[in-house]
């Protein structure tokens, strides 16, 4: 006997399809009545797991839509900002129902009607982000359409109405799923951009690429890095250009390190420059040496925060980003990580080691986990 209601999920394209499979099969060819109808057809294995009609192993479970948009299923992790949305796919989990969950407020996105109202209400919420004409954002909305036509996956809208950590669950039966929610209370900074331009007594120039026709690109940069996944957003104070005319001294420092600027000169003669209005001010140079020689940018903290980020970028990061942003979101994640963590300044680097993830002293990537996620907004 056949159920036709039965979580699905976890693909598992290596697996040969099982007997009750091939003998569902043989009896359609013979002209038999299917044993169910389902839009995808269901036959359990010995072992009770769910088989679509391709073989495939079904297993109910979270999964995500795109990347490094707050919910990591691999993780079974999820963030979602306080009076914030965010989607999670509930997938191959026919017959499963949500556990009630005061923390949040969690509607199936049903029909093609209600799923351009979602469309609409994240739109607006990247658009809160100051995530405008963002590319990111258009592949959430596509990544949204593109998964609702799929019959075994249910999208799920979910705001988070209390602030903390708690579980979203479904069950079926006797089996249950779940993911670990992070409800965020929003965080908004004020970052200010200066463009380093210098120059020396020969008139040579060291100017970065940067220029304030790329604001909202670099805006876009750490809203789409820490918005989604950490509900810390930016928006942009002033931008400005900064001259730096090199004295004699500065040149052969200059010279020596082979055209970049040196940070204890920097400090002297640029610095000062920051927004009286941001709490953060992003310097933008064409290639760097940090004070202490290791670093190709660096943050300055306290008494004024500011960030240097160099043109050059860091060459090992994963494979597909962008290693200038990656850089970018490194030095303005020491600054989030300063902020909420005041006492722990000038005791570590922070960095870590979890390879991908952002402020990883290995390969570093946007992603931001658990971890580094407490570490800059708690829930
Ligand atoms: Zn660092």
């Amino acid at each position: 006997m056949l159920e036709t209601e039965w979580p699905m999920a976890v693909s598992c394209a290596l697996s040969p399809p099982p007997a009750a499979y091939l003998s569902e099969l043989r009896n359609r060819r013979k002209g038999k009545p299917p044993t169910s109808a389902p839009s995808e057809l269901q036959i359990f294995t010995h072992d009770q797991r769910a088989v679509s009609a391709a073989g495939r192993i079904l297993m109910a479970n979270f999964d995500d839509l795109v990347p490094k948009a707050g919910v990591d299923a691999a993780k079974s992790y999820m963030v979602v900002g306080r009076d914030r949305y965010n989607v999670v796919v509930l997938q191959d989990a026919a017959g499963f129902r949500l556990l009630p969950n005061h923390k949040l407020e969690v509607k199936e996105i049903s029909a093609r009607d209600i799923l351009s109202n979602v469309i609409s209400v994240l739109l607006a919420q990247f658009g809160s982000w100051n995530l405008k004409d963002s590319s990111n954002a258009k592949a959430f909305s596509d990544a949204l359409t593109a998964r609702f036509s799929k019959p075994d996956a249910r999208l799920l809208l979910v705001k988070g109405k209390i602030k903390g950590a708690t579980r979203l669950e479904a069950s079926h039966g006797k089996q249950k799923i779940g993911i670990n929610v992070f409800v965020l209370p929003p965080k908004s900074i004020s970052v200010a951009f200066r463009f380093v331009k210098v120059s020396d007594s020969a008139g040579n120039p060291l100017d970065t690429v940067k220029d304030a026709s790329q604001n909202q690109a670099l805006l876009n940069v750490l809203n789409w890095t820490f918005a989604p996944q950490a509900n810390v957003s930016f928006d942009l104070a002033d931008t400005d250009t900064v001259k730096i005319t090199l004295n004699r001294t500065m040149e052969e420092s200059v010279n020596a390190l082979k055209n970049k600027l040196w940070g204890k000169e920097f400090e002297k003669t640029g610095l000062q420059s920051r927004s009286k209005k941001a709490a953060l001010t992003v310097f933008f140079v064409k290639d760097y040496l940090s004070r202490d020689d290791n670093g190709m940018s660096e943050t300055f903290w306290p008494p004024d925060v500011a960030c240097v980020v160099a043109d050059a970028p860091k060459d090992y990061v994963v494979d597909g980003e962008d290693p200038f942003e990656i850089v970018f979101a490194h030095e303005v994640c020491h600054v989030l990580q300063n902020m909420q963590q005041p006492k722990e300044i000038g005791k570590g680097t922070g960095h870590h080691k979890r390879d991908s993830i952002l402020m990883c002293e290995n390969r570093e990537g946007a992603k931001i986990d658990e971890p580094l996620m407490k570490r800059i907004n708690k829930a």
